[in-house]
C-alpha cells in the first residue's frame, strides 16, 4: 500500500512547486482570504503553507489524508477544466513522500487539531490551539524516493518554479493576500486588493508583474464566438530575452498552453528579434464544455475544442491593439 501510494504520489507531486500548487489550491478553495508560504532549502527541507480559510474539524482531518477523499463537489464547471489537480490525491499523495503535519481549526468551533503523515504512516489526531483555518508543513521532501530527490534541481531553481506558481495564483486571486518566504526573507508579497475585479485585477497584475510593465502595456479587450479574451499585452520594445514572462489563464485559473504561446508568438512575429519573448497577461473566459478535460490534472495544461477560435481571437486582438498603438 505503502509502495503503491509512493509512486502514485510521483505522478502528483514532482518536486516542491507541485506540491505548493496543490495546497494553495486547497487553501483556495477553503475560501482564503490570506495565504502564507514558506519554504526552507528551496522546498526541500520545509514547505509551509497557513491560511485563514475554514479549516476543518477532527473528522475532515483524518478524513483529509486518505485516499480519494474530497470535500468537493465535482460541477461541471470544474469538471470540464479538471480542477488542474486529481481528487483527493494531493495530501495523502504528499503525506506518502514527506513528513506531513497540518493543523487545522474550522471557523466556529473552538477546538484546533492536529495529525501528522510520516512516510505514509498516520499518527492520531491530537488537540492543538491556533486561529480558524489551516497549517499544512511538508517536511523532508522525497526523503524516503532517493530517486525522485535526484531529480530536484538546485534550490534556488526549485524556488524560482514556487515563485512562478505563486505568481500565476495570485494574479489569478487578487481578492487573496499572499506572501512567499524563502527561509527569512519575503521573496513576493501581495496585499489582497480591493474594489471590482477588473480594478482588483489590474492592481494585482502591477503588484505582480511591476509598474514598468503596466506603464508600457496595451490594453486587451476582444470576442469572437462567444470566447472572451482581456489583459495586457507589451509593447514591443518592452518585450524581454531573459525570460517567458507570458502569464496565461482560462476561466481564472493559470494555464500553460502551446496554443496561447504560439499565437502570442505569432502575433509579435514581426517585432521579435534576438531571442525576445513577448510579455502578456491574458485571461480567456470560455464556456467550460469547450475546453477539453482529458488532459494530464498536474500539468495545467488545456486543450480547446476549437482551437482555431482561440488562435484566431488571441492573434487578431494582438495585431490590431498593436496596429492602434501605431506598432
Ligand atoms: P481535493 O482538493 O481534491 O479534495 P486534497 O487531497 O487536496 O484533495 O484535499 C483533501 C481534502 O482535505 C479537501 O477536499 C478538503 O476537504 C480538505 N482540505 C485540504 N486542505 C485544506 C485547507 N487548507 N483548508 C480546509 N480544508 C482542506
Ligand atoms: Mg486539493
Amino acid at each position: 500500500e505503502t509502495t503503491v501510494n509512493r509512486i502514485a504520489a510521483g505522478e502528483v507531486i514532482e518536486r516542491p512547486a507541485s506540491a505548493v500548487k496543490e495546497l494553495v489550491e486547497n487553501s483556495l478553495d477553503a475560501g482564503a482570504r490570506r495565504v502564507d508560504i514558506v519554504l526552507r532549502d528551496g522546498g526541500r527541507s520545509l514547505i509551509s503553507v497557513d491560511d485563514d480559510g475554514a479549516g476543518m474539524d477532527r473528522d475532515d482531518l483524518q478524513l483529509a489524508i486518505e485516499r480519494h477523499a474530497t470535500s468537493k463537489l465535482m460541477d461541471d464547471d470544474l469538471l470540464a477544466i479538471a480542477q488542474f489537480g486529481f481528487r483527493g490525491e494531493a495530501l495523502p499523495s504528499i503525506g506518502a513522500v514527506s513528513r506531513l503535519a497540518i493543523e487545522s481549526r474550522a471557523a466556529g468551533l473552538d477546538t484546533g487539531w492536529s495529525i501528522t503523515v510520516d512516510g505514509g504512516r498516520v499518527g492520531e489526531a491530537k488537540p492543538a490551539p491556533r486561529a480558524a483555518g489551516t497549517r499544512v508543513e511538508a517536511r523532508d521532501l522525497f526523503y524516503a524516493t532517493p530517486a525522485r530527490l535526484k531529480f530536484l534541481k538546485t534550490d534556488r531553481a526549485e524556488f524560482g518554479a514556487t515563485l512562478d506558481t505563486i505568481k500565476r495564483l495570485a494574479m489569478a486571486h487578487p481578492e487573496v493576500g499572499f506572501t512567499l518566504k524563502d527561509g527569512e526573507r519575503t521573496a513576493f508579497t501581495a496585499s489582497a486588493e480591493q474594489g471590482e475585479l477588473p480594478d482588483r485585477r489590474a492592481a494585482r497584475l502591477g503588484r505582480v508583474m511591476g509598474r514598468d510593465f503596466i506603464d508600457n502595456a496595451l490594453a486587451i479587450e476582444a470576442e469572437r464566438e462567444g470566447v472572451r479574451l482581456t489583459g495586457l499585452a507589451a509593447v514591443p520594445t518592452y518585450n524581454r530575452g531573459n525570460s517567458m514572462q507570458q502569464y496565461m489563464f482560462v476561466n481564472g485559473r493559470p494555464v500553460r498552453d502551446k496554443l496561447f504561446v504560439g499565437a502570442v508568438r505569432g502575433a509579435y512575429h514581426d517585432f521579435l528579434s534576438g531571442g525576445r519573448h513577448p510579455v502578456v497577461a491574458l485571461f480567456l473566459e470560455i464556456e467550460p464544455h469547450a475546453v477539453d478535460v482529458n488532459v494530464h490534472p498536474a500539468k495545467a495544461e488545456v486543450r480547446f475544442r476549437q482551437p482555431g477560435v482561440v488562435r484566431g481571437l488571441i492573434v487578431g486582438a494582438l495585431r490590431s491593439a498593436l496596429a492602434e498603438a501605431g506598432h
